[in-house]
């Protein structure tokens, strides 16, 4: 497209991430997720009269911990604020959110392009609670209200600016959403609502340098989404802007059953939310020992932690990359580097058998069954050539799923163990042999690409158990 060349997007996102605490942001009503509608809702979540909110201090734990995971100034003098506006779902009339002080500044998350790295940089993470939620398709004449929802602590993740295609949001999403559940604070699930994603998109001419007319697109429920609807509504402006229309200022919403976007409302230049502190909650201070505290126990961060699997076990940045993907599949390399020093064989089984297993079953890594020890014992096995992989993945490993025997046991009860014996293989051989003779021909006489159909051969009367070695050489010596 000749526009697409003319115009440069600009993109910035806020990220709503669900802080996983047990209970809500200013009250000890649960936060958990799913339960029957209305039953988490004390008179603070209500915000009747006389009732006063106390901080929950996990939350501005986690909120820390993101912001040291993001390379976050964190700011040690901090005050919740009012923030109004009315929503049938707001039961107080305001949000309670941070204004002025945002507990994180500044700080990026590094993402990774064909060949570059890119550092998406962020103007702040704030703390903030959630709203309850409207349900419109329950009834036919009412919107019904959950307000369970209400007052679950949310942190604010906001970019500057600074991303300039829907491919680099993506990459920047999965990034996100990747350290949340790293560091434990967030799950991630962007299906249930616990991570949400508003993209402001905006075009200009390529060299110009003062920001367009941005639209803010909600409702982008998973991340391919992010990056549809992104795509969706540069393509919209620029045929405005090539029709010699002009953007207006507006907030919208992505309809995924139709790839487009449609006006929710035009937003007036500033809103007037009438921020105040809020004179309920003291202001807090956080400690520099308190963010020293936290900066030690956040574990190693993904990047980081793949950068040391390549140095340290010599792994391919695609292998490292792919091992620290989530922090459970990370967990359980590392323990199995305990038992056995073949790394890639260790992540050849991780990224092979075991994600295959996991994904058939809808699993993930926290589920699976078979310890770290029992996988290096199976690789052991097939090091020491006492079993090959392909039986090792087809008949020991479903067992391993669902047994306490060590691979050596199941190897012997099924009558698995490969036989290095030259006598029994020899049997296997001359028979091979005998059963092709015009291929003995054709090989005599120079065909020696034949050697693999008797190797084959073998391996079919052995049923697999004929150590390949021993094979190839016996035949060698036989056919020369
Ligand atoms: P608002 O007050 O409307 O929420 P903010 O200035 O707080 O706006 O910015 C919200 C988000 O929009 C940030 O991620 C910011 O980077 C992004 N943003 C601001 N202006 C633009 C623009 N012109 N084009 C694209 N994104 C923008
Ligand atoms: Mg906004």
């Amino acid at each position: 497209m000749i526009s697409s060349e003319k115009y440069e997007a600009v993109i910035g996102l806020e990220i709503h991430a669900q802080l996983q605490t047990a209970s809500k942001l200013f009250c000890g009503d649960s936060a958990a997720f799913g339960a029957l509608p209305n039953t988490h809702i004390s008179a603070i979540t209500l915000g009747h009269p006389g009732t006063l909110p106390k901080t929950n201090q996990k939350a501005i734990e986690y909120a820390i911990k993101m912001g040291l995971a993001c390379n976050c100034e964190i700011v040690q003098d901090n005050y919740f604020a009012r923030k109004h506006y009315f929503y049938p779902d707001l039961p107080k009339g305001y949000q309670t959110s941070q204004h002025t002080t945002p507990i994180c500044k500044g700080g990026g998350v590094a993402i990774s392009l064909d060949e570059a790295t890119k550092i998406v940089e962020l103007n702040r993470i704030h703390l903030e609670e959630d709203a309850g939620k409207s349900i419109h398709d329950w009834d036919d004449h009412f919107t019904c209200i959950d307000l369970n929802r209400a007052g679950v602590p949310l942190i604010e993740i906001v970019t500057e600016p600074c991303l300039h295609s829907s491919e680099e949001a993506y990459q920047y999403v999965t990034e996100v959403r990747k350290l949340l559940q790293w560091i434990d604070v967030c799950d991630g699930n962007m299906e249930e609502g616990s991570l949400r994603c508003d993209a402001n998109v905006s075009i200009r001419l390529k060299g110009e340098t003062e920001l367009g007319t941005k639209v803010e697109v909600k409702n982008l429920n998973s991340i391919r989404n992010v990056k549809k609807a992104i795509d969706v509504e540069i393509a919209r402006m620029i045929e405005i802007v090539e029709n010699g229309g002009i953007v207006i200022q507006q907030t919208r919403s992505f309809d995924a059953d139709n790839d487009s976007t449609f006006a929710l409302r035009d937003k007036e230049e500033a809103n007037d939310y009438r921020y105040f502190p809020c004179p309920d909650l003291s202001p807090f201070h956080i400690t520099q020992d308190y963010i020293n505290e936290i900066q030690q126990s956040l574990p190693k961060l993904p990047r980081i932690l793949a950068n040391h699997c390549q140095l340290h076990y010599g792994l391919s940045t695609y292998d490292a990359s792919q091992l620290c993907d989530d922090k459970d599949t990370a967990d359980y390399f590392l323990a199995t580097t305990q038992y056995s020093t073949n790394y890639k064989a260790i992540v050849n089984w991780i990224t092979g058998p075991i994600k295959q297993y996991l994904n058939e079953h809808g699993k993930s890594m926290v589920d699976f069954p078979i310890h770290a020890e029992t996988l290096a014992n199976l690789i052991s096995l097939i090091d020491e050539g006492k079993i090959n992989f392909s039986i090792a993945a087809a008949k020991i490993f479903p067992v391993l799923l669902q047994s306490k025997q060590t691979p050596l046991q199941i190897a012997e009860s099924l009558n698995l163990l490969q036989v290095s014996d030259t006598e029994e293989i020899n049997q296997w051989v001359e028979k091979a042999i005998a059963s092709m003779p015009d291929k003995v021909d054709a090989y005599k006489k120079g065909k020696k690409g034949l050697l693999g159909v008797f190797v084959g051969e073998v391996k079919k009367l052995s049923k697999g158990k004929a150590d390949p070695k021993v094979v190839t050489d016996l035949l060698q010596q036989k056919l020369s």
